[in-house]
This record gives structure tokens, sequence and C-alpha cells, in this order.
């Protein structure tokens, strides 16, 4: 099955938080910006890894954002 990474830069975020209605599984807000669930928060560049299960949502989030500061790819 096919694995994804969610690459979220968080120096770029300006709070819309059109990913936190997108995607609430991954996405939450955390004061005046978002940060990817599960990932390590205190970096600026926040990544996980997801499966097939939620690409859908996650590419939502990823082409809501009006920054582009959320990227969905393929791992494998
Ligand atoms: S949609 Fe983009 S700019 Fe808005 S909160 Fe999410 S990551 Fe930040």
């Amino acid at each position: 099955m096919a694995r994804y990474k969610v690459s979220y830069d968080k120096s770029l975020c300006i709070g819309a938080f059109a990913c936190v209605a997108a995607c609430p599984k991954h996405f939450a807000q955390a004061g005046d910006k978002a940060d990817l669930i599960g990932a390590d928060n205190a970096k600026d560049l926040q990544e996980k890894e997801i499966g097939e299960e939620d690409l859908e949502t996650c590419k939502d989030a990823e082409g809501v954002c009006p920054v582009n500061c959320i990227k969905v790819v393929e791992t494998k």
C-alpha cells in the first residue's frame, strides 16, 4: 500500500486555518498558526507519514492553504 509524507512549513503559515477545516484529523490550531498533529511541533518544518486512507483530506489541506506551505508527496 502506498505511503505518503506530509510536510508543513510552519514559518510560512499565516493562520488562515483552512487546513484545519479541511483536515481536522491532521491539522490543529496552535495559537496564531497551525500544527501538524503527531509531528515534532517544536520545529518549523513539520513532517509525518500518512497512509492512503488519509490522502484525500491531506491533499485537500494542501490545496486550500493560501500560502502553499503544505506538501503531500508519495514516498513509495
Ligand atoms: S491553511 Fe496554510 S496558512 Fe492557513 S493555517 Fe493552515 S498551514 Fe497555515
